[in-house]
């Protein structure tokens, strides 16, 4: 490829609207536009590093004996009704109707599609398993599109399925997925980590989610430093084991805390630890209110909220409903008297005299004992991890760190099988269902997720497995015809040796070439300009590490060759 007949329209100045780090780089590098909200258009630069994890991806899953298909993105509303998500899936859901008023949407996910396919022709467990995946466009309107390719409204995904006869071969099914996914993070360079996680939407019985480490990510992800326990932090469990407090509590009084209405401004104006006193949370669980509570110092983790009450929708309460709960401003919310389901967390039981609001305005209760003065409907773990906190498997240290959920695998059970009457004839005739497993990869937001992870003020460093081309190779004075002549030269060796390369041939000066150049993010850089050549030598860059070395223009191709296995093995290495 030659720079001069390529579109790489790069940027000097950042997009104003761009946030995070691979957005702008994205954007700045000419590898996407924007479209309109959540909407990209891959430039073609951008389109090859997409096409690059897209095919280790097809590689590694058909490693697995998983088979590539293609579904329309277009499907009908039947379907989803049939499995109930047509009213659960909510706004994400693009709906439309075709020129006979029927309903149709635009997949943003697939197992609809694919269990109405299987359905209809599997019958018995000899044709079992069935694993398949495509790589396609979903659409999903997402509430706040943002950060470019991480979180679009169209994005490219793999998704995978799997249906078996029964658990312990749906669990292979599973393994498969899940060392297929760790062979393509490896290989394509990334530092990631496979953690537990929630099911959410989707539904199913266990679930592992693939987090590329970076900074910018929006999941918490919870890692034990002494086991290989790892979770995201939406389920990262807490075993509370500690005694039940039978001290005795003196008997309640009021107090007057005017203004007070968080828990740091409470417990300042009582002199009391945070930990003493208690949040009390309203939530509407499908949409019936119920009370939360937990330490002072803690956050409720709505996930765990959402689990153990088996709820379909946990909403945070509106100050107009929390004050027609508790007949009291916002802030001053307590749970002795209040009239609905309370849930408190397990630690709770762990004291007794408490601090809490008295649904009353500027009015806290001292010496509130939970298990004397409240009806508590059950208690359960529903706050969320700190990293004081222990790890659940095996009680050592933990750390949190970020992470961008790039693939996200479920163990199905029979959700869909049993929604959509999936079912077969087992050795002895008899009808069962299917055990199903999804598993899906966001091809788009792993080349942002990508940058995020590697990049520095210059621009992309790209692993060379993503990289839109392993190497860019700068002629410094195209002007001159003995460097052009050597440089065309290289180009050929380069190419013959199936090396990935963008020769940049612009009439440009040699500033913006190296900055575009480091923009763009190539693994290897090669320059050769007057100097150079009359020194008879090539200057080689590891776009990573900064290194400069000079390759001898005689021995090019082995030097060459020995050099740039380095930087690969550089990449390989730092995972
Ligand atoms: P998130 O929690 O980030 O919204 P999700 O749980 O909705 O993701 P899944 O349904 O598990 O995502 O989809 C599989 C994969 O598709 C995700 O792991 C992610 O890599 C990718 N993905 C999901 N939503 C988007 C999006 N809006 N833009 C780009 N990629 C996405
Ligand atoms: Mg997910």
């Amino acid at each position: 490829m030659r720079f001069s007949d390529c579109y790489i329209p790069t940027l000097k100045e950042t997009p104003a609207d761009a946030e995070v780090i691979s957005h702008k780089l994205l954007l700045r590098a000419g590898m996407i536009r924007k479209l309109t909200s959540g909407l990209y258009i891959y430039l073609p630069l951008g389109l090859r590093a997409i096409e690059k994890v897209s095919q280790i991806v097809k590689e590694e899953m058909n490693y697995s004996g998983f088979n590539e298909l293609l579904m329309p993105m277009v499907q009908p509303a039947d379907l989803w009704k049939e499995s109930g998500r047509w009213d659960h899936f909510g706004k994400e859901l693009l709906r439309f109707k075709d020129r006979n008023g029927r309903d149709y949407c635009l997949g943003p996910t697939h197992e609809e599609v694919i269990t109405d396919l299987v359905r209809d022709e599997v019958r018995s467990y000899r044709q079992l398993p069935v694993r398949l995946y495509q790589i396609q466009t979903k659409f999903r309107d997402e509430i706040r599109p943002r950060f470019g390719l991480m979180r679009g409204r169209e994005f490219l995904m793999k998704d995978a399925y799997s249906f078996d006869a029964d658990f312990s071969s749906a669990e292979i099914s599973y393994k498969l997925v899940y060392d297929a996914y760790c062979r393509i993070f490896t290989r394509l360079g990334l530092k990631y980590r496979a953690v537990e996680a929630d099911t959410g939407s989707i539904g199913g019985n266990f679930s592992h989610e693939f987090m590329i480490l970076a900074e910018a990510g929006e999941d918490t992800i919870v890692v034990c430093k002494n086991c290989d326990y790892a979770s995201n932090i939406e389920r990262a469990e807490i075993a509370w084991d500690g005694e039940q407090c039978t001290d005795a509590c003196p008997a309640i009084c009021k107090v007057s805390t005017p203004g007070a209405h968080t828990v740091s401004e409470v417990a300042a104006m009582l002199d009391v630890p945070e930990a003493s006193v208690i949040k009390t949370m309203l939530y509407m669980v499908d949409d019936q209110p119920v009370g939360i509570l937990v330490r002072g110092d803690r956050q409720v983790n709505e996930i765990k909220l959402r689990t153990m009450l088996k709820a379909m929708k946990v909403e945070l309460a509106s100050a107009a409903q929390v004050e027609a709960v508790t007949m009291a401003p916002l802030g001053f919310a307590g749970p002795v008297g209040l009239n609905i389901p309370i849930y408190a967390d397990a630690e709770l039981k762990g004291a007794t005299d408490y601090v809490t609001g008295a649904n009353e305005g500027d009015v806290h209760l001292l010496h509130v004992d939970l298990i004397r003065d409240v009806k508590i409907t059950a208690w359960g773990d529903l706050r969320e991890i700190t990293v004081h906190d222990k790890c659940p498997r095996c009680e050592s240290e933990i750390e949190l760190t970020k992470g961008i959920e790039a693939g996200h695998i479920f163990m199905l059970g029979v959700k869909y099988s049993d929604a959509l009457n999936a079912v077969f004839l087992d050795e002895t005739g008899k009808e069962k269902m299917m055990i199903m497993g999804c598993y899906g990869i966001g091809i788009s937001r792993v080349v942002a997720a990508a940058i995020e992870q590697n990049n520095d003020e210059a621009g992309i460093i790209f692993p060379p497995a993503i990289a839109p081309v392993t190497c860019i190779l700068l002629n410094l004075d195209p002007k001159n015809s003995d460097v052009s002549e050597k440089v065309e030269q290289l180009y050929d060796i380069l190419k013959k040796m199936n090396m990935d390369v963008l020769l940049d041939d612009r009439e440009e000066r040699p500033g913006i070439k190296f900055k575009d150049a480091d923009l763009i993010g190539a693994p290897i850089q090669l320059v050769l300009g007057m100097k150079g050549l009359s020194k008879g030598v090539i200057e080689a860059k590891d776009r990573r590490t900064g290194e400069k070395v000079e390759l001898h223009l005689e021995s090019f191709k082995q030097d060459f060759e020995t050099w740039a296995a380095n930087v690969k093995r550089g990449w390989q290495n730092r995972v």
